[in-house]
């Protein structure tokens, strides 16, 4: 039995179980397979208080992992398949194993979203990619295409520029979502062009990606762009799947929560992006972390024992 069972291991998750480690609450990190979050796919993260420099996204996650190692939690690298929250203790299956806790935390945080068009899954490793950090240097002197017109499109592009020959930004609008200090560097790098009010339709090829068909917003005309890697950054959707019929969730399946970090099930608390659909910031999501971590302390201490 532990006192704290905290699903997920991005920012908010693992400053929730270093903090209930140092209360001297028994925890246990679910952390996942594919452990970290979405900073395992990110390269500099130049607004994390505390570094001068950028600091890369996979060395401030490994760091959090060892603090809350080092704190007392005890972690397991298996995805949590289901929950129930109907009665007390809680339990959460991982890994063919039932854990129990008094207390939970829901760290689940969110997933890229995909297009939903024709080739997109078929040619997924094949040239189109979620990720620039792991694949760019798979593109180099290579021709690549970024889909989205937000921070994590820009920082693709921007990434993917270190080694591809040209890097198209596809947008289906004509202003950029992206905060001003990514779009200037964005329009200062000579490899970046930005194919304006155009949505993807289709990626194309056989076995590997060759090119894209596009559409124009505006006249719907269809043309074809060709290119060797098809990058998706058109934002996220919460993993919230395993929380369904368990906990109240919004319509795009968003926890619900009052005051941050209170759920629809007492002593069940969320923090980070599977709540979070605005600020989506790791140093926000690791406060949300904290919190919901003295809320879970708090919430034990009512019920003693
Ligand atoms: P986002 O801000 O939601 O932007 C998604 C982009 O994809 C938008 O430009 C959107 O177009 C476009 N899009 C959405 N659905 C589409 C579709 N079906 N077809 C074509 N285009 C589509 O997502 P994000 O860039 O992943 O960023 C998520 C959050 O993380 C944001 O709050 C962001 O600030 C934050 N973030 C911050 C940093 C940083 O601080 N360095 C880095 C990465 C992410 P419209 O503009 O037309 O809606």
């Amino acid at each position: 039995m532990h006192d704290v069972i905290v699903i997920g291991s991005g920012p908010a998750g693992l400053t929730a179980a270093i903090y209930t480690s140092r209360a001297r609450l028994k925890t246990l990190l679910i952390a996942g397979a594919q452990w970290g979050g979405q900073l395992m796919l990110t390269g500099d993260v130049e607004n994390f208080p505390g570094f001068r420099r950028a600091v890369r996204g996979p060395d401030l996650i490994t760091n959090m992992l060892s603090q809350a190692e080092s704190s007392g939690a005890e972690v397991v690298f298996d995805d949590a398949t289901s929950v129930d929250f109907s009665s007390r203790p809680f339990k959460v299956l991982a890994g063919g194993r039932t854990y129990e806790g008094r207390a939970v935390i829901v760290a689940t945080g969110a997933s890229r979203k995909l297009l939903g068009i024709k080739g997109e899954r078929g040619l997924m490793g094949k040239g189109v990619s979620l990720c620039a950090l792991c694949d760019g240097p798979l593109f180099k002197d290579k021709r690549v295409l970024v889909v989205g017109g937000g921070d994590t499109a820009l920082e693709e592009a921007l990434e993917l520029s270190k080694f591809a020959s040209e890097v198209k930004v596809v947008h289906r609008r004509d202003r950029l979502r992206a905060t001003r200090i990514l779009q200037e560097r964005a329009f200062k790098e000579p490899k970046i062009e930005f194919v304006w009010n155009c949505e993807v339709e289709e990626v194309l090829g056989a076995g590997r990606v060759e090119g894209v068909r596009l559409r124009r917003v505006d006249s719907g005309e269809r043309f074809e762009l060709a290119c060797d890697g098809v990058f998706i950054a058109i934002g996220q959707s919460p993993n919230t799947e395993i929380f369904r019929g368990q906990l109240e969730l919004d319509g795009e399946g968003y926890v619900v929560a009052r005051d941050f970090t209170r759920t629809s099930v007492d002593g069940v608390f969320v923090a980070g992006e599977a709540q979070d659909r605005s600020y989506r910031q790791a140093v926000f999501e690791a406060g949300m972390g904290c919190k919901a971590a003295i809320d879970a302390e708090r919430y034990l201490e009512r019920l003693g024992g």
